[in-house]
């Protein structure tokens, strides 16, 4: 229930809904149970054999008051009046108008307080939806090292979806059936009082034959969740990777391996179909004996003609019942639903309570600018368990460029994402100019920084968005000026559209060269103090590599560079180059120091360059 609460707790303000809610409901309600007392006098009219026999008469126009006896008296009085002027014609005509007047109120109030709930429900989904969105585009990096793709993206869709569907759905029911249950308990009561207890008597024992089949329910629901969330893991992985699938000839492997997930999900499915449906008939059997023993009982009563009970009651008290089954048997199977529901919910809350393990400290600073180096200070990292970086010391001095080369796996990528603070050491220090990075606020960090990636980081957007990404408010001009910096711009407007082209998912339109010379743009409007380029390896055609290393070295002029690089013939220039080497730093010196080694690492990766 704590669960149910916490996502209604994405509903604020609640009270904007909730009052109006609550008096449409009860008047909907209030008319809902005219419709059926009205029977009674209709009976007692029909049946009466004259006008002192059975039916209620009032004489006199009752004094006002705002009481459910003045009403019913007003009632019988004009009823009696009807009575005298046009006989009982005339009186059912009088029912029949007051019927009409009062289910077209039912339903208007009905409406209207459907709406409010509508809202109120695509309110709290919408809140909802933001909250964890937000909450994932915030949380650290290492967070998903962990956690699968697919899995979040099961929570923001399906589950959140599940939530709509159940927990808000349930709302109606928790709020407005118990209400109505309520108030037709009062007037049952008022009927009859022996025979409301005895129909009371039986519901605890309908609610316990329902909390066994809810209980099983629970464990069903959580085992489809994690099924769904599976299948949707398999389906983000195989179309990212898609080339590679065919490229082995795997797709048969792949569609095995959903099918699989398919069918666990729908063998769990089936199972949570036949508990939810036994809900519904074992409360309407329930339901059913009840109201038999109310025949047999009410029925009883009324044959003893004792006017504790008379026919017209008895067939009002019939009719209110069976009105209250179905609010009440509703209840009992929005339960079952409502356990979807929950572990959906649970599912979602538990993302948005993950801690974010990566926060600016309360009192952090704000860099403005850059002045004299980034330092590393006997920096060790560690990504779960074991040491990726260790004890690695270094200075960027502002102006220079250093290179970091070495092995595949050796930790230079990790190297350049301490210092953006996308991950923190585990012990050692990263220094900007002289200050801890923790110190400072990320955002200011980041904004001194330009990260150009070998993965080229394209957004399903115009070509002008995706370089103006880092400067949502960048004129056209200032857009233009770093696609020709980043030589950018000949491409661009040879497509179609120019800058307002679309350059498909993650830039499949593009060549990758391309892709890259966009990347660099997007770096040249950013301006940034310093850069982190990891070079591409991907074999680019000269022509176009020729192109990117251009622009990459106008970007790089005037600039602090730190460059991963791939190949050795790009950072013959670079001011120091370290070599990295399972998490330590090998070697370092200029091309010049290091080649003259013939020992070195250097001096191996240049000769199997070179061949
Ligand atoms: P390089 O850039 O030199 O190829 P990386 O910094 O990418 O090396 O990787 C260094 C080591 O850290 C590798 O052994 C790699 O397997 C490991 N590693 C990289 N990223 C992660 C991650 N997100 N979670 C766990 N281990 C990682």
């Amino acid at each position: 229930m704590k669960v149910y609460f916490k996502i209604l707790a994405f509903a604020k303000p609640i009270e904007k809904f909730a009052i109006p809610y609550v008096i449409l409901t009860l008047l909907s309600i209030m008319f809902g149970l005219i419709n059926f007392t009205i029977l009674i006098p209709v009976v007692d009219l029909l049946f009466s054999t004259n006008n002192q026999d059975k039916l209620k008469i009032v004489t006199e126009m009752p004094h006002f008051s705002f009481t459910v006896k003045f009403i019913t008296e007003t009632f019988y009085y004009c009823m009696h009046l009807s009575v005298l002027h046009y006989g009982k014609i005339g009186a059912l005509m009088f029912v029949s108008i007051i019927l009409f007047v009062s289910v077209i109120l039912t339903n208007l109030f009905r409406y209207l307080s459907q709406i409010i709930l509508e809202d109120l429900r695509i309110h709290t989904l919408l809140n909802l939806r933001k909250t964890v969105f937000n909450k994932v585009m915030e949380l650290h990096l290492g967070f998903f090292s962990n956690e699968r793709k697919g899995d979040i993206m099961s929570k923001i869709s399906t589950d959140v979806q599940t939530v709509q569907s159940t927990i808000t759905n349930t709302l109606i029911t928790f709020f407005k059936e118990p209400m109505t249950v309520i108030i037709y308990f009062v007037a049952l009561f008022r009927l009859s009082v022996p025979l409301t207890l005895f129909t009371i008597f039986f519901i605890p024992i309908t609610g316990a034959i329902i909390a066994l089949i809810v209980k099983k329910l629970r464990a069903i629901a959580t085992d489809s969740a994690n099924s769904m969330s599976s299948m949707l893991s398999i389906l983000d992985e195989s179309l990212t990777a898609l080339r590679v699938v065919k490229a082995f000839n795997a797709t048969t492997y792949v569609q095995n391996k959903f099918h699989n997930e398919n069918i666990k999900f729908s063998i769990v499915n089936k199972k949570m179909v036949k508990k939810n449906e036994l809900a519904s008939p074992v409360s309407e059997i329930l339901g059913v004996c009840v109201v038999v023993g109310i025949l047999l009982y009410g029925g009883i009563i009324v044959l003893r003609g004792d006017n504790s009970l008379k026919a017209g009651e008895f067939i009002a008290y019939i009719a209110i019942f069976s009105q209250v089954l179905r609010p009440a048997k509703l209840i009992t199977s929005s339960f079952s639903a409502l356990v979807g529901g929950i572990i959906a919910g649970e599912r979602v809350l538990e993302l948005i309570n993950t801690k974010n393990e990566l926060v600016n400290k309360p009192d952090a600073l704000v860099i403005d600018t850059f002045k004299s180096e980034i330092e590393f200070k006997e920096v060790c990292f560690s990504y779960q368990q074991n040491l990726v970086l260790n004890n690695i010391s270094f200075k960027i001095p502002k102006g220079k460029t250093i290179a970091l080369i070495g092995p595949s796996g050796g930790g230079k990528s990790t190297i350049s994402d301490l210092i953006p603070r996308f991950y923190d050491p585990q012990s050692g220090q990263i220094l900007f100019d002289g200050i801890d990075i923790k110190d400072c606020t990320m955002e200011s960090l980041r904004e001194q920084m330009g990260i150009v990636n070998q993965e080229s980081l394209l957004f399903n957007d115009t070509i002008f968005n995706n370089i103006a990404f880092g400067k949502p408010n960048a004129t056209h001009e200032e857009v233009v000026h770093a696609a020709k910096v980043a030589n950018a711009h000949n491409f661009i407007m040879e497509s179609e559209n120019g800058y307002e082209s679309s350059i498909g998912d993650r830039g499949v339109k593009l060549s990758g060269g391309q892709k890259q010379r966009l990347n660099i743009a997007r770096a040249v409007l950013k301006n940034p103090p310093v850069l982190i380029l990891d070079e591409a390896t991907s074999a680019l055609d000269t022509e176009s590599e020729k192109l990117v290393q251009e622009a990459l070295f106008r970007l790089m002029e005037n600039r602090t560079t730190l460059v991963i690089a791939h190949r050795l013939s790009t950072i013959q220039n670079a001011d120091e180059i370290l070599v990295v080497d399972k998490g330590q730093l090998v070697e370092r010196g200029t091309h010049n120091e290091l080649i003259a080694n013939e020992k070195s690492v250097y001096y191996k990766l240049n000769s199997m360059q070179t061949l």
